[in-house]
């Protein structure tokens, strides 16, 4: 057994060059476990950040094949502040770190300074490393199909969700049994910055539920989900052009990339307007904890003319599942989708095209959104190009929302009608002049002016947009 002391010290100068230090360490052929044990000065855990002074430091490992940015092909798994030790070998590894072969070589473990203390952190990483003739057994990552044709209709599920792999208390068997239990057909599981998850999610797949292998990534300007994906995914990033590298990577894996919770305490978002996310998530759990920012943020975007699929998550940090569903449960906000079958790339295809719409939990309300002008259709997500002066016609159905209120809002003004029964049909007559979109609310009667105060905004559903185009 070998005991390696990996010892020093950052402060706020270190910080403003690389928030990611690497604290390289020499791994001996013939290796088979890894071990790792940290402290540092005035440790304080995530929660505390902006709150307390003291250190809050993350730890991850990269093994012998590299540690480079964006393609980290040695990428072993990472905690965040979660967990103070954990070990790696052949066959098995601490959730969150992936097991396999100890290579031999130069490894890393990598410290995110999340935040210092003023006088700065000092850090102690012991790594122990040993010898043993321990059998190199394969690891099952399950053969069941991945999902199952089931044809066109709209499919329920929650796009962010965390088990014991990141800062989730339960294992992924939990959160699985409590979407089973909301009747949802798709979760993606998006743990922070890891992708040890991965080989678990084919066995826990089932024809009538699909787990979407995603990945949060999370730094500490800003959190984004990422799906589908197979591999890491780049999350050491401290400058709007290191993010936007990130997204275009993104973009050439052909997955989509989505900012999530930009509100207050989200945390929110602090990159810059470099790049256009594929998605954003307006309602991250329950809608009382200030989605009506994160909803603002969307629409601005909706203003400057982009087009930004809105999503839900539930951000379930998963604990024991005892067969009662909790407030803050997988499925609430639930995003349903519009997909030709349940597998990862219909439901990724139908998130592209913006097929969809979000309700408070999976039993709705149901909130559908069509327009039809001069013999063009349109559903959420397509555009139609008009001349300026066409007549549009708006037409939305809510399942499920008696006695709360129907808003369509676009660039250039709202309607609004109560919705007296659950199976509501609302039309309306617009002129198209200039080019804008239309898209519907669901929310409660407001008990005070939306536009003197937009956090009385109480929603119960939200749609996609349809957007206009207008021609001369
Ligand atoms: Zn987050
Ligand atoms: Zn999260």
């Amino acid at each position: 057994m070998t005991e390696i002391v990996l010892e020093g010290h950052f402060d706020a100068t270190d910080r403003a060059v690389d928030e990611f230090p690497l604290l390289p360490f020499e791994v001996p052929p013939g290796t088979t476990r890894l071990h790792v044990r940290y402290q540092v000065s005035r440790q304080l855990s995530g929660d505390k950040v902006g709150w307390q002074e003291g250190n809050i430091v993350d730890v991850g490992l990269f093994d012998s094949r590299g540690a480079e940015f964006l393609t980290a092909r040695g990428f072993r798994g990472w905690s965040g502040t979660a967990r103070q030790e954990f070990t790696i070998a052949a066959d098995e590894a601490t959730p969150g770190y992936l097991p396999g072969p100890i290579q031999p070589g130069t490894w890393h473990v990598v410290l995110g300074l999340y935040q210092l203390a003023p006088e700065g952190c000092d850090y102690r990483v012991v790594v122990t490393l040993e010898e043993q003739d321990a059998g190199c057994k394969m690891q099952d990552a399950g053969s069941k199909e991945r999902g199952a044709k089931d044809g066109p209709r709209w499919y329920r599920g929650d796009l962010h969700a965390h088990t014991w792999h990141s800062d989730g208390s339960a294992p992924l068997g939990d959160l699985v049994a409590a979407a089973r239990a909301q009747g949802l057909d798709f979760v993606a599981v998006t743990e922070h910055n890891t992708i040890s998850h991965l080989p678990l999610l084919p066995a826990h797949t089932t024809p009538d539920l699909l787990l979407i292998p995603g990945v949060e990534i999370t730094t500490y300007h800003g959190h984004a989900n990422v799906w589908p994906i197979d591999d890491f995914v780049e999350f050491r990033c401290w400058s709007d052009e290191q993010m936007a590298r990130v997204r275009e990577a993104v973009r050439a894996r052909e997955a989509l990339f989505s900012i999530n919770h930009p509100k207050d305490g989200g945390p929110p978002w602090e990159f810059g307007d470099l790049f256009e996310p594929d998605c954003i998530e307006v309602w991250c759990s329950p809608w009382i904890v200030s989605n009506y920012q994160a909803l603002a943020v969307w629409d601005a975007q909706l203003r400057r003319g982009r087009r930004i699929t809105a999503v839900g998550g539930s951000d379930k940090h998963q604990g024991p599942f005892t067969g009662t569903l909790g407030w803050y449960e997988v499925g609430n906000p639930c995003t349903w989708v519009y997909a030709d079958a349940l597998s990862v790339e219909t439901i990724i295809a139908g998130l592209r095209a913006g097929r969809v719409f979000i309700s408070e939990g999976p039993a709705g309300p149901r909130l559908e959104l069509a327009a039809e002008a001069e013999g063009q259709r349109a559903t959420m997500g397509d555009e139609l190009c008009l001349p300026s002066g066409a007549h549009l016609r708006l037409r939305c159905r809510v399942q499920g929302g008696a006695g709360n209120l129907l808003r369509l809002v676009s660039a250039q003004g709202i309607r609004e009608a109560p919705i007296p029964d659950d199976d509501f049909i609302h039309e309306c007559w617009v002129v198209v002049s200039g080019d804008t979109y239309w898209r519907a609310e669901v929310i409660e009667p407001p008990e005070a002016p939306l536009d003197e105060e937009p956090a009385a905004l109480m929603a119960k559903a939200l749609s996609n947009p349809i957007y206009v185009k207008a021609t001369p």
